[in-house]
């Protein structure tokens, strides 16, 4: 008698647990000795044991999980996306009805984008939610500006733009780099890309400024003061990052290193430009308005230059410790 092959692999993982009966194995084995299918489903039943089955359908689970949730988002992100064009369709109906020329209506229009942006996209966007949503509201914001930039019959469009990014890129960017895409792409050049594209846009930003302000001041002051501020911040930079000594010692160098400059930065920069300024003094018993910023700056010297002695000394007797 031919026995069906779904018959057999019925009985299979009973066989395969030998807890089947003597005459179901018997013809189970006829079976196998000319089935091959069944042969091959066999040892696969064989070769799994039930850590791996119970890990693999855990795993499915969670896949048809995230799938669903995706949909999900997507679905709701379309429907918002939607909403989304009926004040666009009603600004340009009662925009086009009274006359106008389109010129308000982009305002709304680019507005609805930037909120778009922070809304829709999270939602809409498979993968990478924080990458697209960073982009496209950067993108939009800096749409929105132009477009009311031309409205207003401005021509601050640079100054805000640049400003903006500038910000994003000391703010926000760090946090994008730890994004998975980013992340491969960048490495373990986190810190250095971060300082360059803040220099880029600052530099950006202060070009930007130098040309809205138009006055011959800003570009005889701003590079007196921004350069060596820069200069400082990326020498802490590429010492903390490069330089192979203890983590304490490069902590205590760098907080008596900030206590000095924020004591004597006025002084050398106002010098610098021109204006004598001398050190600050240090008057502990007289707070008057004319005494604070000397005392403050003082205060700061001491308490920074004791900590970074701190860190240098405690970073001495654990390498003696350790001895
Ligand atoms: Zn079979």
């Amino acid at each position: 008698m031919k026995i069906n092959c779904n018959i057999i692999r019925d009985l299979l993982p009973l066989y395969a647990d030998q807890v089947c009966s003597d005459e179901s194995r018997e013809l189970i084995d006829e079976h196998l000795a000319e089935c091959r299918g069944c042969s091959a489903l066999l040892q696969q039943i064989c070769n799994t044991d039930i850590e791996t089955d119970l890990k693999m359908e855990a795993e499915d689970v969670l896949h048809h999980q995230a799938d669903f949730f995706k949909r999900k988002s997507a679905v709701i992100g379309t429907a918002i996306a939607g909403i989304f064009t009926i004040p666009v369709l009603v600004c340009l109906i009662v925009n086009l009805a009274v006359g106008a020329a389109l010129d308000w209506f982009f305002i709304v229009l680019a507005s609805l984008i930037v909120a778009a942006s922070l809304i829709v996209v999270p939602l809409v966007m498979p993968e990478n939610k924080f990458l697209w949503t960073l982009g496209t509201f950067t993108a939009s914001l800096l749409l929105l500006f132009g477009v009311i930039c031309i409205y207003a019959h401005g021509s601050w469009f640079f100054v805000v733009s640049s400003s903006v990014l500038f910000g994003f890129s000391v703010c926000i960017f760090p946090f994008a780099l730890y994004t998975k895409p980013l992340r491969i792409l960048i490495g373990n050049q986190k810190g250095l890309t971060v300082m360059i594209s803040s220099t880029v846009f600052f530099g950006l930003m202060m070009l930007s400024i130098g040309l809205y302000a138009k006055s011959s001041d800003f570009w005889r002051i701003a590079p007196v003061i921004s350069l060596p501020v820069l200069a400082l911040i990326w020498l802490l930079f590429l010492f903390i990052r490069y330089a192979k000594i203890d983590a304490l010692v490069k902590a205590g160098i760098c907080t008596s290193v900030i206590g000095i400059c924020t004591f004597i930065g006025d002084s050398l920069i106002n010098t610098w430009l021109g204006n004598h300024k001398p050190l600050p003094v240090f008057r502990p018993f007289n707070w008057r308005i004319d005494t604070v910023d000397g005392n403050i700056k003082w205060l700061v010297l001491i308490s920074f230059s004791i900590a970074g002695i701190i860190l240098i000394v405690s970073s001495i007797i654990k390498k003696i410790k350790e001895k």
